[in-house]
């Protein structure tokens, strides 16, 4: 890419914002005039499987090096915004038992966060992934009224990831799992067949949203149901892991199965999106995730379906708003630097 093209430089102070992922950081910085200084992704490998000491080191070169890209000298940076994929803390402390991602030992309960800070000598501000890219969806559609409306996030992925976004901040409740959306359960009325079993969650729970809208609920739940409802079905040869990841392809294609499948999970949000109807009654819906990257029609017709399984009363309708997230590999490290500028401008 021909970064001189899409880079500018720094008008006033500045944020930089960090999304750390299982191979990859972005960065990017966001002056205080609301400007991205770059347009695309600044990636540089994340070395999170080599342990915190190697990670913490990568994540200060992507610093330095993305103030080095749009030259921007140190001086001009107020504050710092974080994200990594939870479980975390509110403050930035991987849980206790790892994750996907921070599998090694000296992962389990590190203070990430904290590391960075002290290793670079500014203020650091922590999110996990979905509430960062909630953030910057809301931040994004909202612009200046951002401040006064709230919206809700779910995030398909490998699982289900989520946020809530009231008067322009992340609800992080009282020890960060606030917005955990993936684990909202939800009535199976309306959403399983006749004798379809109930689906199970990683996490325990039975009929959650991420026992159905996620890769994982496609993989032990949904995909082996259906494939017994298709047994000819070309995905019966694949073994399951690689069924599920194909099954978009196919979903793009407008196969039977795959649209059985995919309109299962949007019924699934559908049915979160009606309590978070009845429980912050949002001004913006927000759907983000594998399924914004498909095809159009496909990502059309699956957030249509959402839409359509969203009870809304009248008032609700008339005022709220269904869309995808946008720029959805960048809204980590620009939800992340978002949440940086909006702490710096609480403080000044
Ligand atoms: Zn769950």
């Amino acid at each position: 890419m021909d970064q001189i093209d899409v880079v500018r430089t720094p008008a006033s102070w500045v944020v930089v914002g960090l999304d750390n992922g299982g191979t990859c950081n972005n960065a990017t910085v966001l002056d205080a005039t609301g400007q991205y200084l770059v347009d695309q992704m600044v990636e540089s490998p994340s070395l999170v499987t080599e342990g915190p000491k190697a990670a913490v080191e990568q994540l200060a070169e992507a610093f330095h090096g993305i103030l080095a890209l749009t030259s921007t000298p140190m001086t001009l940076v107020r504050a710092v915004g974080l994200d990594t994929p939870g479980p975390a803390s509110a403050a930035g402390v991987i849980s206790s038992q790892g994750s996907t991602n921070f599998s090694q030992l000296s992962w389990h309960d590190f203070d990430i966060r904290g590391a960075l800070e002290a290793r670079i000598g500014l203020p650091v501000i922590y999110n996990n992934d979905a509430n960062a890219a909630a953030l910057y969806a809301h931040h994004r559609h909202f612009g200046a009224e951002a401040p006064q409306r709230s919206s809700v996030a779910a995030i398909v992925g490998t699982g289900l990831g989520g946020g809530v976004v009231e008067d322009g901040k992340v609800v992080r409740g009282a020890v960060g799992m606030a917005g955990e959306l993936g684990h909202v359960q939800i009535p199976l009325h309306g959403v399983l067949e006749e004798g379809q079993p109930v689906p199970r969650c990683n996490c325990g729970f039975e009929g959650d949203v991420e026992s159905i809208a996620s890769l994982t609920g496609i993989t032990n739940n949904l995909l082996p149901y259906w494939l017994t409802r298709f047994p000819d079905h070309p995905l019966a040869q694949e073994s399951i892991k690689k069924a599920a990841k194909l099954l978009r392809g196919y979903g793009e294609r407008e196969d039977p199965l795959a649209l059985a499948v995919f309109g299962q999970q949007a019924k699934a949000i559908g049915k979160l999106f009606t309590i978070a109807a009845n429980f912050t009654d949002p001004s913006a819906y927000f759907l983000g995730g594998g399924v914004v990257e498909a095809a159009p029609h496909f990502r059309q017709w699956f957030l249509s379906t959402v839409r359509e399984h969203t009870q809304l009363r009248a008032e609700q309708l008339a005022a709220a708003t269904f869309a995808l997230v946008p720029d959805l590999d960048m809204a980590g490290a620009r939800g992340a630097a978002v949440a940086a500028l909006e702490k710096v401008r609480g403080t000044v």
